[in-house]
């Protein structure tokens, strides 16, 4: 059965250092660069091993991944896998594109699959070094949507961000945690401008099981739950891979994209199959709201 597949590794380390990050600046040592190493390519072996996964496969990691050329390596080796359909990683965007994209290529990797989402972060790069990074994957013909968290006080750079970018890549802005307050109409009117799907973020979808019900996220050792949210695990991918007892996720909310992107009343067909990768097809910011 094709599904959207999720992986979380063991890392928890990030180049970054985002002021309300757990992860910031954390330097991971070798140790656990290595047992990260050796769990990921556990699952990308497994993975690529019979047709029980068959979809898409997502890395969502804690802190930054794709600055570790063993993901490259693992997201090739899972491109390679004829049962799935597109492969990718959440990231800051600080890789060097051209030295993974190598490596990726170097292992057999599938272009053509892979899908990237990239979170700007202002505080931590310059609006110019993070576009250089988005042209050099738009020349390479990387599909990628990038992001940003909706800081009122951003609005500003997170303009000249949509500005800066190809038309034909979505920038989405997601909700603020922690702001305190809502947002003005003012703030409400220019985030719909920059992402014409900003409602989305502001609504509240409420935990439903049933619509999650296909969606394996997998952690480093194998401990499987429907999605990044719940605490609720259904089995184990490598002892206990056909879960297929009803849950009670313990959430009252799918309060984040990856939780509620699976929707099809709220998320619009033009993310479909996989709308966890947040790539709508056929996507053109210009001509559609300006
Ligand atoms: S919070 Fe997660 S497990 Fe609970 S219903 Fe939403 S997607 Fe499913």
């Amino acid at each position: 059965m094709k599904r959207q597949w999720y992986y979380r590794g063991s890392l928890k380390s990030c180049n970054y250092s985002c002021s309300y990050c757990p992860f910031s600046k954390k330097k991971g040592s070798l140790r656990e660069e290595q047992n990260d190493k050796a769990a990921f390519f556990r699952f990308v072996e497994n993975a690529c091993d019979g047709e029980m996964v068959q979809g898409a496969v997502q890395i969502v990691p804690y802190g930054e991944a794709l600055i570790h050329s063993y993901y490259w390596e693992g997201l090739a080796r899972l491109s390679c896998n004829a049962h799935l359909d597109a492969v990718g990683a959440q990231s800051n965007f600080s890789f060097p594109v051209k030295q993974m994209l190598s490596c990726f290529k170097g292992q057999g990797g599938d272009i053509d699959k892979l899908r990237l989402w990239g979170t700007f972060h202002p505080e931590m790069t310059s609006l110019e070094a993070f576009v250089e990074q988005c042209r050099q994957l738009t020349k390479q013909k990387i599909s990628y949507c990038v992001g940003v968290v909706g800081v009122p006080e951003y609005i500003s750079i997170i303009r000249k961000l949509r500005h800066a970018l190809f038309d034909s890549v979505y920038l989405w802005v997601n909700k603020m945690d922690g702001l305190g307050r809502a947002y003005t109409m003012s703030e409400k009117k220019v985030f719909l401008e920059i992402d014409p799907y900003f409602e989305m973020e502001l609504s509240h979808h409420k935990s439903d099981e049933t619509l999650c019900m296909d969606h394996r996220f997998v952690e480093a050792d194998g401990t499987m739950r429907h999605c990044n949210l719940t605490r609720q695990t259904i089995g184990n991918f490598y002892y206990n891979n056909a879960p297929d007892k009803t849950m009670v996720c313990g959430r009252k909310e799918c309060s984040c994209y990856l939780s509620y992107c699976n929707r099809k009343e709220v998320v619009p067909g033009s993310f479909l199959p996989y709308p966890a990768f947040r790539i709508p097809a056929g996507f053109d910011w210009h001509s559609r709201y300006y």
